[in-house]
């Protein structure tokens, strides 16, 4: 018997209350909306200043999952203002909505393992769990010390753990394409082991991982060398001997679409090697709607010329990430946090996806010239619009265009 089936499971507590949502949508507006952003989104998603055009993507920010999550913590607050509150790592990957969390009282714990400061939580706690979920050990522990919880994760996301439940309870391997060390995998993985936990799972992340596994697939290999390259990225007592019979692929809900569609081809393609037909394979595309939304203005907006491109969000946002990456084909492309990147005349701050960490760049030339320049904008599902603004209103201050001449706009 889990540690929370001792227990009867406390009732979910409706947050999402009338008068409650009244002064949450307030409060959220205040924070993160911009009338900038509108403006120019209104105008068509363009905006020309002296010899400086800004364009936006058609599509970007805050998705529905991430506004349903924070419209849910901002109301926890509300709904229970003098309880302790306690959210389980991060609500998002965004710095600044985070930030904004954490000046309400709201207190992340570990993520990565469940820690003593989960056996101090009580019955008059509150513990949010974000929009990625949270793997099933963490939800018993926190059902079973008989908190409050509210629930942000995300309907795609959860889509995804029914897939997986589905998998197991038929014998099927998960092949899930994500980061094994990321929110949304772990949690996923966590559903992939089925109701009784003896269901497997593999995860892989890019395209080498995926053909050492399709090589196993097609003709077996050594079978410790292959777990010692995958030991954080299998479920206990995986035996690729056994476990790659029969496979199902999912993915996380943010990855890069061409690359999720090539490992479900390499897999298929592997097990039909093997078996002669794909009775032992099984697929199902679980990018979600907003991550898909996001990937497609960007690429559509790539079909026009542009000198540079800033993408917007937190370092460790998967499918901002994957904006990045497909920017960078393209055109010199930066990915910052927020406009305090754009430090000065001669210094971009900015994560190198390469590198794996934050560096300093001098400026394109075009931006330093006094010849016309267009500059794109985008940013992933996690990127509040307050943030967007800041960056346009900073690239025209480089670009010799005073605030107030934005701001008329
Ligand atoms: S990016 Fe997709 S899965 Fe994640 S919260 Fe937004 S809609 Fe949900």
């Amino acid at each position: 018997m889990s540690e929370a089936a001792k227990k009867p499971k406390r009732p979910r507590v409706n947050v999402r209350r009338p008068d409650v949502m009244t002064q949450v949508n307030a409060e959220v507006e205040r924070h993160f909306r911009s009338s900038l952003v509108e403006k120019i989104r209104a105008a068509g998603g363009e905006i020309t200043l002296g010899n400086t055009t800004v364009r936006l993507a058609q599509q970007f920010g805050f998705c529905y999952g991430v506004e349903r999550a924070i419209d849910l913590a901002y109301a926890s607050r509300r709904v229970f203002p003098d309880n302790r509150i306690f959210l389980i790592g991060e609500i998002i990957h965004n710095g600044e909505v985070n930030r904004q969390l954490v000046d309400m009282g709201i207190v992340s714990l570990p993520w990565e393992q469940l820690t003593g400061d989960y056996d101090q939580l009580g019955e008059e706690d509150v513990v949010i769990v974000p929009a990625f979920g949270a793997p099933t050990n963490f939800m018993d522990k926190i059902e079973q010390r008989g908190c409050y919880v509210v629930d942000t994760t995300c309907g795609d996301v959860m889509k995804v753990w029914r897939r997986v439940r589905t998998y197991a309870k038929d014998g099927i391997t998960s092949i899930i394409h994500g980061k094994a060390g990321h929110e949304e995998t772990r949690a996923t993985a966590s559903r992939a082991m089925g109701e009784n936990g003896k269901g497997h799972y593999l995860i892989v992340l890019t395209l080498d991982e995926t053909d050492s596994v399709c090589r196993y697939i097609r003709e077996g290999g050594d079978k410790v060398a292959f777990l010692e390259r995958f030991a954080h990225a299998v479920s206990d007592g995986f035996d690729p001997d056994l476990h790659l019979t029969k496979v199902g692929v999912a993915n996380q809900t943010t990855m890069l679409k061409s690359e999720t569609e090539e490992i479900q081809r390499r897999v298929r393609d592997a097990v039909v090697a093997r078996d002669g037909s794909p009775d032992n394979y099984l697929v199902f595309d679980t990018i979600c709607g907003a991550t898909q939304e996001r990937q497609d203005a960007l690429f559509e907006m790539l079909r026009r010329p542009m000198d540079m491109l800033f993408v917007v969000g937190g370092y460790n946002s998967s499918n901002t990430t994957h904006l990045v990456e497909i920017g960078e084909q393209e055109l010199p492309t930066f990915f910052i946090r927020n406009a305090e990147c754009l430090e000065s005349l001669d210094q971009i701050v900015h994560f190198d996806l390469h590198e794996k960490s934050e560096i300093s760049s001098g400026y394109p030339d075009v931006l330093l010239g006094d010849q016309p320049a267009v500059i794109g904008i985008t940013a992933g599902a996690s990127c509040p619009n307050n943030l967007i603004e800041d960056t346009i209103f900073r690239i025209f201050e480089m670009r010799g265009v005073p605030r107030d001449q934005v701001k008329a706009i």
